[in-house]
């Protein structure tokens, strides 16, 4: 019987949870309630209840003196996690965006971008990298304010 592995753990707040932890274990060597509670702005208290249903989901390990580990499907889950929003950050960065735009709108794409989606964006992103007078001239146009469109039958916003 073929599984098909789970391309996110299903839930936004869970993707979230489970890529901050493997950035925690690569950065620190394990990871702990209180880094990813001050990292994703979380009250400890709703920190251990996610730990506890991600336990109970078979995607981390909480040992409560021990710090947090990820299971194999929980690490498999975040680095995909990862490696999206590696893909979206580095297309969006050849556009000379705000640092912090990138993120936040990474952070929201990254949970629903599907995986054609995003081998297209990377295919474009090399294809950018790879051809600097037109990545200059899709700078130049993007950096125009263009003229807003309205039709008389929409409301003016
Ligand atoms: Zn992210």
């Amino acid at each position: 019987m073929t599984v098909t592995p789970r391309r996110t753990s299903g839930s936004t707040a869970m993707d979230d949870y489970l890529e901050q932890i493997l950035h925690l274990i690569e950065a620190k060597g394990y990871a702990r309630a209180v880094d990813i509670s001050k990292n994703l702005h979380i009250s400890q208290a709703s920190v251990t209840n996610m730990l506890r249903r991600l336990d109970t989901e078979g995607l981390v390990i909480h040992e409560k003196y021990r710090g947090i580990t990820l299971t194999e499907e929980g690490r498999r889950i975040a680095s995909a996690i990862i490696e999206r929003h590696e893909t979206l950050t580095r297309f969006l960065r050849l556009f000379g965006i705000h640092e912090e735009t990138i993120y936040h709108d990474v952070e929201g794409m990254e949970h629903h971008i599907s995986r054609p989606t995003l081998n297209v964006i990377r295919a474009v992103a090399d294809a950018l990298e790879a051809d600097p007078t037109l990545l200059e001239k899709i700078r130049k146009n993007s950096l125009q304010t263009r003229p807003i469109l309205r039709s008389k039958n929409l409301p003016m916003a």
